[in-house]
């Protein structure tokens, strides 16, 4: 079998879909994107696909290799992304080849579904009793949502005192047995951290997520030191070599490498794997589209220490467009009392709606993040 063509789709709500073709009459399918940089990622493939064309799609590991260590330079966001997307789309073939779910390729599945969680409040969160309410109602046992809105590097106790009421809002909404991810965004630095992090903790979070950037990955031994609540980071973390370091620092209770950002199913498998060894759980980052989240939990079937998966459904950012609009049916990623059953069908699981994709990308997008600033005019973390 060989790779004849690929083609390459930007979507809203801010996604970037990747189709890659062989002489078999397979194709497979994979999202390779970072949130905001969609066009430079596409660059990025292109410049990997070169490549690729001609060459047999089964030898997923060796392309790999090329494509991580064959450039001198490796690594970040926008080529690990890029690899993230064609190791996904070439998984995808080689489970259709064989007719068979990718996890069986991975060596088989050690779970039948994995708990979902459900985002809640948007970028500034105001109303979350009540939209925490809503998801419990429909059946999710988790959500997650952001603490706080920018913070300066030391800001007021007022600031502190609301993410706290918000929290509590919606412990109190939920009850006790709803697990409640905190996400700190990267937006609040050290010396807010851990008075966050302390302050929260009566309310039991069930993690509390990017407390610090993770550039700063060395300041979670403060947090670790101050609270018990176990300590999740790794959404903007790209391979073993960055994962590395943080598994042996040992402040870590729950890595989130994003399957279309950290080199993919090839990649992300090895990481959570690696990070089994130090005890530490997985809940893979997913805040995009359907062939990210299907990617996500071929890797979950397989990988004995994820607990969680993220999923975009509703969330935020799908103004106009959501995560089941891009496929054929869209039951596969039915959640039933906050799971979601791994899908049985061959590759990654899903059938693309090829017409509307291509319907879609004649809409295009040019997704940015929000630019924040604090009152003396500084920028802030988003
Ligand atoms: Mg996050």
């Amino acid at each position: 079998m060989k790779i004849t063509k690929y083609e390459s789709f930007l979507v809203p709500p801010r996604w970037l879909f990747l189709k890659i073709e062989t002489d078999e009459g397979i194709a497979g399918w994979g999202e390779p994107v970072i949130e905001g940089k969609a066009a430079t990622v596409k660059t990025a493939v292109d410049e990997l696909m070169e490549y690729l064309i001609g060459k047999n799609p089964m030898n997923i590991e060796d392309h790999w290799n090329v494509m991580y260590r064959s450039g001198f330079y490796r690594g970040g966001p926008i080529l690990m992304s890029a690899i993230a997307g064609i190791d996904q789309a070439l998984w995808d073939i080689k489970g259709k080849y064989f007719n068979t779910p990718v996890y069986q390729l991975l060596g088989g599945k050690v779970r039948n579904s994995i708990k979902v969680y459900s985002w809640i409040g948007g970028d500034r969160p105001a109303e979350v009793g009540a939209a925490a309410k809503e998801m419990f109602d429909k059946g999710f046992t988790a959500v997650k949502m952001n603490a706080t809105e920018e913070l300066q590097y030391v800001d007021s106790y007022k600031k502190i005192d609301a993410a706290v009421k918000r929290i509590a809002a919606v412990r109190e909404s939920v009850g006790a047995d709803i697990g409640i991810g905190v996400d700190f965004h990267g937006r609040v630095h050290k010396p807010m951290a851990k008075i966050l992090a302390k302050e929260l903790e009566p309310f039991h979070p069930m993690f509390i997520e990017e407390p610090v950037l993770p550039e700063n990955n060395e300041a979670l031994r403060e947090i670790a030191n101050h609270v018990s609540i176990p300590i999740a980071t790794g959404e903007r973390m790209f391979s073993r070599w960055d994962f590395k370091k943080l598994l042996v620092q040992g402040y870590v209770d729950i890595i989130q490498p994003d399957v279309s950002h950290a080199g993919g199913i090839t990649e992300c498998k090895k990481i959570i794997s690696m990070a089994e060894a130090f005890d530490v759980a997985a809940a893979p980052h997913c805040p995009l589209g359907p062939i990210a989240l299907a990617a996500c939990l071929q890797v979950d079937a397989t990988c004995h220490n994820a607990f969680i998966q993220e999923q975009s459904l509703g969330i935020h950012y799908n103004k106009g467009t959501d995560l089941l609009d891009y496929l054929m049916e869209n039951d596969v990623f039915k959640y039933e009392n906050g799971y979601v059953k791994i899908p049985e069908a061959p590759g990654l699981g899903i059938e693309i709606n090829e017409n509307h994709v291509r319907k879609m990308a004649e809409i295009g997008h040019n997704w940015r993040n929000p630019l924040w600033r604090h009152t003396d005019g500084s920028v802030a973390e988003w």
